[in-house]
């Protein structure tokens, strides 16, 4: 990427410019046949190269108008295909229509700012997204991951729990963008699991886990005062636990009975 780019804080611009770590990410996944992968924010199109190589098609959304020129000439006629908007307005289920795929993947070296709007909308959405590889900053990686009664186990960790095993893939030094940013970052996966747990009713699971950390400090009494306490006593009593406990201290498959039960 040329240096004389007028790069934008505010979009999150730090460029990776180690090609192994790029071929690295886009080879993370072995996509299967009939495959279209999801980018956000190409940049440069470093990676978006790549990903061109490794998969059928790649549909890249860019915010930055400023890139436009750079990334249509480099990519011209091909199997990559840019929407110069803002991912976080983009109707994702409509955009991937057309092509027909039949199995969805999403790879991005992600803005930082918006990380965690990012991978909620990847969740919420109803693309059956396989595999995710993404970049983020060291810490959010943790969290991704975290163990139950650690302090960066909370919400997000649970619902991407619930949809994928999650593996953190390796660590990456700020060293690698241009411009250095002030964080090391993490590039974490996210497979699909096969067998979704038996969930009753989604929304009724997402609003329990929701409003089970909605205060941090309080405890599943008073943060789910507004569902059946006697109910949850019940499932949390066969665990050992009572409605004095935290949210952080609840895995997975205590939530999803609680929520199948209420
Ligand atoms: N993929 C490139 C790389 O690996 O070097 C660039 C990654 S850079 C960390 C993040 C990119 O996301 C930038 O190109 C930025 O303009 C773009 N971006 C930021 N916010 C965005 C948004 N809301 N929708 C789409 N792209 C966005």
């Amino acid at each position: 990427m040329d240096k004389q780019f007028h790069f934008k804080k505010k979009y999150g611009q730090n460029f990776l410019h180690n090609e192994g770590i790029i071929n690295k990410i886009a080879t993370s996944i072995t996509p299967e046949e009939n495959n279209l992968v999801i980018e956000v924010g190409p940049g440069g199109g470093a990676l978006t190269k790549e990903l061109q190589h490794h998969f059928d098609n790649v549909l890249a959304y860019e915010i930055d108008l400023d890139l436009r020129d750079e990334l249509e000439s480099s990519f011209g006629n091909s199997n990559v295909s840019f929407i110069f908007r803002d991912f976080m307005l983009s109707n994702i289920e409509e955009d991937v229509k057309e092509y027909q795929a039949s199995h969805i993947y999403f790879i991005a070296n992600l803005p930082y700012y918006i990380t965690t709007p990012i991978v909620q909308k990847l969740i919420n959405s109803s693309l059956n997204v396989e595999g995710i590889v993404i970049m983020v900053q060291k810490e959010v990686a943790d969290r991704f991951s975290a163990s139950v009664s650690t302090k960066e186990y909370n919400s997000l960790t649970v619902f991407l729990n619930y949809y994928y095993d999650i593996k953190k893939l390796f660590v990456v030094s700020r060293n690698n963008f241009y411009p250095i940013p002030n964080v090391d970052s993490a590039v974490v996966q996210l497979s699909r699991k096969k067998d979704l747990p038996v969930v009753k009713n989604k929304d009724l699971f997402f609003s329990v886990v929701r409003d089970s950390f909605q205060y941090k400090r309080k405890t599943l009494k008073n943060n789910l005062k507004k569902y059946d306490l006697k109910k949850i006593e019940e499932v949390l009593k066969k665990h050992s636990m009572d409605l004095s406990i935290r949210a952080e201290q609840i895995p997975l498959d205590i939530f999803i009975e609680i929520s199948n039960e209420l």
